[in-house]
């Protein structure tokens, strides 16, 4: 098995993930980049030292399963319009993670899905998020778009439209997917580092992006 890479890519991307706040929420002046004591990269931080932090942000999916096969949905807004993905977002303030991938899961293909096992989590530092996702299987409801969605259909492990998902995530969650499938497999080793999802193409965009 090949090693995981080991390094800091922080100076890879900007500290802004493409959003500016230009003024401090605790006192409202200006913000500047400062490298503080015993850190090793700048920081925002306005003049009375009040540190503007930046994380990434959470998204969290599902791969909802029937008999074998995998739902997704045909997005019907950028980034990846047009394109297939598993039900997802942005994980809310005072949610848990499954919680927030059920969330989504009904909301955008009216299924009701248990949420199981996680499938990965997948880092994509230049769209600033991390995205879980988890295996649900479906236990009701109806497939039909919700929001962000003209379409939801179900795919066998053999029928995965790779050539026309709308994320990286996307695919390296199906491929984990039908990977631990029995009979398939190895498990691939995961990527630390991947560009080339939509989002990168118009930075500052702030959208309803998966990563
Ligand atoms: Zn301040």
């Amino acid at each position: 098995m090949t090693p995981m890479p080991q390094r800091d890519a922080s100076a890879d991307y900007p500290l802004t993930l493409g959003e500016e706040p230009a003024f401090c929420p605790a006192c409202g002046q200006a913000l500047v980049e400062r490298v503080l004591e015993e850190d090793h990269r700048p920081r925002l931080v306005c003049p009375d030292g009040h540190v503007t932090w930046r994380n990434p942000r959470v998204v969290v999916g599902t791969l909802p399963v029937r008999d074998g096969r995998v739902f997704l949905a045909r997005r019907s807004i950028e980034p990846g319009v047009g394109r297939w993905t598993y039900p997802g977002g942005y994980l809310e303030v005072g949610e848990a993670a499954q919680e927030g991938a059920r969330r989504e899961t009904e909301e955008e293909t009216r299924l009701l899905v248990e949420v199981g096992r996680l499938i990965g989590a997948y880092s994509r530092p230049s769209a600033g998020v991390v995205t879980l996702v988890y295996e649900a299987a479906v236990v009701g409801g109806e497939a039909l778009p919700g929001v962000e969605t003209t379409e939801v259909r179900e795919f066998g492990p053999d029928q995965i439209p790779w050539s026309e998902l709308a994320f990286t995530t996307a695919e390296s969650a199906l491929r984990d997917w039908v990977d631990s499938l029995p009979g398939r497999g190895p498990r691939h080793v995961p990527e630390l580092y991947v560009t080339g999802d939509p989002r990168e193409e118009a930075p500052g965009e702030p959208g309803e992006a998966q990563g």
